[in-house]
């Protein structure tokens, strides 16, 4: 069946703005063409991020409501503590501002000079504070992951033989953590499966090496699970997701993401004395371990939030909606990343549009024209986000050139996916029209959010 019944009915609503073609035109230019310098009401359908970006349920406003705000011993605590750790197991739950937060107090502790941690991919902001802690951060992705157009069922696995190759060379006692993202972010949310993350497990626990879950997206990831891997097509997405917490010692959350929230995170630990540590430098970074950055009423709708997001229909129209746009692209002759993951869609600007150079960023150029034609803001993942300069000043480009439209959660309905589509599809019809970029400013760092081009 195409048609997807979103499931839930709306209660409140949210005026979208439409914008005229040279309105847009103005626009863009007043924004240095770049799309991270628009206001977001120029925009018709945003997709950005799928980050902070959910729409809360009638349920978490009620929460929001209730949330008690006492400094030490909330009753938001208790219940989100509750929630928290039927899912996972874990021992300690340590709620943090968002994901980045967790991820800054557990590498404090962890890393520093001469450590190696290592992952299927790191997210940035983990990668980040690895390496601020001066600690190196590598990625160790199954073959399959990094080809774009080849088909598996789970793309975010780990290489749990150069993986094992190399605990065996490091030694095990340089590396104070492995880490599994699930869904893989970068690649669209590719699942990681039951199976590699037992493997991986069983790695870690020979070797003595503390196994993390950065769960932002466990849920999404439970779904693929058991819509693609033998033996969990009968199991619960709760008991998918125990079933994986259970094989590691411990968790960093984004809330962000799945807990279906717009700011919100946690840390999540089995072992006590490391949960102290935490918990201690908690108190001078984010607040009191019993609300850790946040207001009681956003602990209670992230305690909602992660109730609501182990419900299956839920999770069958999230992976749905983002299934049905790559087969409707697909159809159409549009170069992507397949399969589709979790919550993006990654258009591949090099084969869109070929006629620009890598220097001349065509994903700027993919970018851009979708915002022109109808008001869809996406991100450019490539030589604008990536690109480098050698020392003759010419440019080097990473390897891919991307365009992602990230969905957010229960945000846009059908009719919205189908009008993405066919504003992509009319770009993709026109492709020949299009040109490249160059910069007239750029920063010194993640020059991408800044940037000015013509
Ligand atoms: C978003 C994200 C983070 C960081 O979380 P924030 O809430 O943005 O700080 C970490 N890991 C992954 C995989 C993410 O997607």
């Amino acid at each position: 069946m195409a048609i997807i019944i979103e499931p839930f009915r709306i209660k409140s609503v949210e005026p979208l703005t439409f914008t005229t073609r040279p309105q847009r035109e103005q626009i863009l230019k007043e924004a240095k063409n770049n799309l991270f310098l628009i206001k977001a009401e120029h925009v018709l359908i945003d997709l950005l991020t799928d980050s902070g970006t959910s729409a809360m349920s009638a349920k978490q406003w009620a929460g929001i409501m209730v949330g008690d705000e006492s400094y030490a011993g909330s009753q938001s605590f208790y219940r989100f503590q509750e929630v928290a750790k039927k899912i996972t197991g874990y021992k300690n739950i340590i709620p943090t501002h968002q994901g980045r937060a967790a991820e800054k107090i557990i590498f404090s502790i962890l890393g520093g000079k001469g450590k190696t941690f290592v992952s299927n991919t790191f997210f940035d902001t983990t990668r980040g504070n690895i390496e601020y802690s001066g600690a190196e951060a590598l990625d160790f992705l199954t073959e399959e992951g990094k080809i774009p157009q080849h088909i598996a069922p789970f793309k975010g696995n780990m290489d749990t033989v150069a993986l094992e190759a190399f605990i065996k060379n490091r030694g095990a006692e340089n590396i104070p953590m492995c880490v599994m993202t699930i869904t893989n972010n970068s690649g669209g949310g590719q699942p990681v499966s039951m199976q590699n993350l037992r493997e991986t497990a069983a790695i870690c626990r020979k070797y003595g090496i503390r196994f993390f879950i950065d769960a932002c997206r466990f849920a999404e990831n439970a779904y693929f699970i058991k819509k693609r891997e033998k033996g969990f097509e009968n199991k619960s997405v709760l008991a998918i997701s125990q079933e994986i917490f259970s094989l590691a010692d411990g968790c960093t959350m984004s809330a962000k993401k799945d807990a279906l929230v717009n700011i919100g995170g946690f840390l999540a630990i089995n072992d006590d004395a490391l949960a102290l540590e935490s918990k201690n430098l908690l108190i001078i970074t984010e607040g009191f371990p019993t609300y850790g950055g946040l207001a009681g009423r956003d602990l209670e709708a992230m305690a909602q939030g992660l109730e609501e997001v182990l419900d299956e229909e839920y999770l069958k129209y999230r992976l749905r909606s983002i299934e049905y746009m790559g087969e409707k692209l697909s159809a159409a002759g549009v170069p992507m990343i397949l399969p589709t993951g979790g919550h993006a869609i990654y258009l591949d600007a090099k084969a869109f549009l070929p006629q620009i150079p890598a220097s001349e960023m065509p994903g700027v150029a993919l970018a851009n024209a979708l915002y022109l034609e109808g008001g869809i803001r996406g991100v450019e993942i490539g030589s604008l986000m990536f690109g480098k300069y050698d020392e003759n000043g010419d440019h080097i480009a990473p390897p891919m050139e991307l365009v992602r439209l990230a969905i957010p959660r229960r945000v846009y309905t059908q009719s919205h996916i189908d009008y993405v589509c066919e504003i992509i599809i009319e770009v993709f019809r026109k492709r020949e029209q299009y040109s490249g970029y160059k910069i007239t400013y750029e920063s010194p760092l993640l020059r991408h959010f800044t940037a000015h081009l013509e």
